[in-house]
């Protein structure tokens, strides 16, 4: 499987915890070199000293931060020389119905889910078109694909990266840059925490426990990062068996 990743600069948002690590876990363990950013910086230090990558690799990254992104993008190219990869998977899903008048929870949503997705394009692709080389990749969700009561907002900035993926898959084709959209089902993480609402966290919580680990995600990640350049794995959808 190193075919493909060894050697590749990968960025990750979202890296402090479920799907990030993982993929951070299993890309380096495959011989990427990795730039890892997420407002928990103890945490992205913690995993920068578990995989042997040395501190300066955690960047402390608020995706809804424009500058921030950029500076963490930035950061790989000066330790690394360039990016060849960007994950943009820092999100969050605090569902509620929405009569409940969650703002703050749609706010957030519409910030990290959508924007955070845009400013890591932004800031990435200068550099990718450059080189004429690189790969985006994006996370979406079963719920980027149907809506379910009390999901509405989340679905929409779910529904909106596969939108967004599908637009920059068209403008960076005479670049060669790869896009990839990636749509879990239910993976073992922290995303039912970031939940407000007491009763509908309780119910999330319960459904989770079908979840299914979160290095299924990392293996996606790999295999479209694996494919020779004249291939691009455009979107890869996949559930735990058991959910509906
Ligand atoms: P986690 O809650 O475990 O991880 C979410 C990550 O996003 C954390 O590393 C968190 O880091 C980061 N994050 C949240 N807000 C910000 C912010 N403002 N700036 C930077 N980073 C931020 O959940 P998952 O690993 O499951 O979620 C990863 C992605 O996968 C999300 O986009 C989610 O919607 C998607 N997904 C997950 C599924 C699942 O079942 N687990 C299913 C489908 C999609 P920190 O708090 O340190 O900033």
């Amino acid at each position: 499987m190193t075919q493909g990743i060894q050697d590749k600069v990968v960025v990750i948002t979202g890296a402090s915890s479920g799907l990030g690590e993982a993929t951070a876990r299993h890309l380096a363990r495959n011989g990427a070199k990795l730039m890892l950013g997420a407002r928990r910086l103890d945490r992205l230090q913690a995993l920068a000293r578990d995989l042997s990558l040395g501190n300066d690799v955690a960047v402390q990254t608020d995706v809804t931060r424009y500058d921030e992104v950029k500076r963490l993008i930035d950061r790989a190219v000066q330790i690394h020389g360039r990016i060849d990869v960007l994950l943009n998977n820092a999100g969050l899903m605090p569902h509620s119905p929405l009569d409940r008048g969650r703002a703050e929870d749609w706010d957030r949503m519409i910030d990290v889910n959508i924007k955070g997705v845009l400013y890591g394009i932004g800031a990435a692709l200068p550099h990718m078109k450059e080189r004429k080389s690189g790969h985006i990749i994006n996370v979406s969700s079963v719920a980027g694909h149907k809506v379910r009561a009390g999901g509405a907002v989340y679905s929409a900035t779910k529904h909106a990266v596969r939108v967004i993926s599908e637009g920059l898959r068209q403008e960076v084709k005479p670049y060669n840059i790869r896009t990839t959209v990636i749509s879990p089902g239910m993976v073992a993480t922290e995303l039912p925490d970031s939940i407000t609402e007491p009763d509908i966290a309780e119910a999330m919580h319960k459904a989770y426990e079908g979840a299914i680990p979160a290095d299924a995600f990392a293996r996606a990640v790999a295999f479209a990062m694996s494919q020779p350049d004249d291939v691009d794995i455009n979107e890869i959808l996949f559930r735990p068996t058991s959910q509906e």
